[in-house]
This record gives structure tokens, sequence and C-alpha cells, in this order.
């Protein structure tokens, strides 16, 4: 179900909880709310439809703009640092800030199961910003 975002800072500052199994639900709502955005957003953290838990969605360019689901993301390694300007659709304008070209980030599927993977370029720098969202960081 698509859901409004949301735009107050006291809720997208707050740093979010770790998801869970009961998440479920929540994580298919803002894949829907991300796939809604067509042509606006290319990933959301969960605290962008009000749930403060630890949830990120994207588009991955390298897998014909597939929507990757990934509950408690975590950056372990990162390489290659360069400033970039972005936008979110959650704030008005664009900001710069330092981002990694390649990461290697552990999450867990909607199974729960653990993956490490690799990414670069724009599909990092997303999961990079929607990190950031879930420790309450606003790019
Ligand atoms: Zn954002």
């Amino acid at each position: 179900m698509q859901r409004t975002i949301v735009t107050s800072p006291a809720i997208l500052s707050q740093k979010s909880e770790p998801a869970t199994k009961n998440d479920v639900n929540a994580a298919r709502d803002l894949a829907d709310t991300l796939a809604a955005s067509e042509g606006r957003a290319v990933g959301m953290g969960a605290n962008m439809i009000g749930i403060t838990k630890r949830i990120i969605v994207f588009k991955n360019e390298t897998e014909n703009n597939r929507i990757v689901t990934m509950f408690n993301p975590e950056i372990l390694e990162k390489y290659g640092p360069y400033e970039a300007e972005e936008e979110c659709l959650s704030l008005e304008g664009s900001r710069t800030t330092t981002r990694y070209r390649r990461i290697t980030v552990q999450y867990q599927d909607a199974d729960f199961h653990t993956h490490t993977a690799e990414y670069e370029g724009w599909p990092a720098q997303i999961i990079q910003h929607e990190v950031d969202h879930c420790d309450g960081i606003l790019i």
C-alpha cells in the first residue's frame, strides 16, 4: 500500500530501531511507495513513510531497476570517497556530502536470512543515502 511521504524533521532525525519479522508488511508498503514515486525517487528509508525501523528500499539499475529491500543494512566497508550532490524526496533542494564508490553491505532479506554484498557506483550511493536515513541523518 502506498503511504504518504513524511517531511517532518522531528521524525526524520530519529535514529531507527532494528527491524524484525513483524516489519515485513511495512517493508512492502515502503516498496509500493517507492514504485509509486517513479521519476521522483530511487530509494527510500522506512522513516520517510513514518516507520522508524531500519529498512531501506532502492531501485537497482544493474538489475533492470528491480526494487531491492534490505532489513537492518549495515555498511561494513567503504572505498573511494568523493563529493556527491544529492536530493531527497523528504527535503527541499540539494546538498553535498561525501560518498564512497564501493561499499560492502550486510543486510537481511524478507526471510531474515543475512547476506553480504558489494555495490559500486549509483546503487552504492543510494544505499549510503538510505542508511543515513536509518541513522536519522538528513542529506
Ligand atoms: Zn532521502
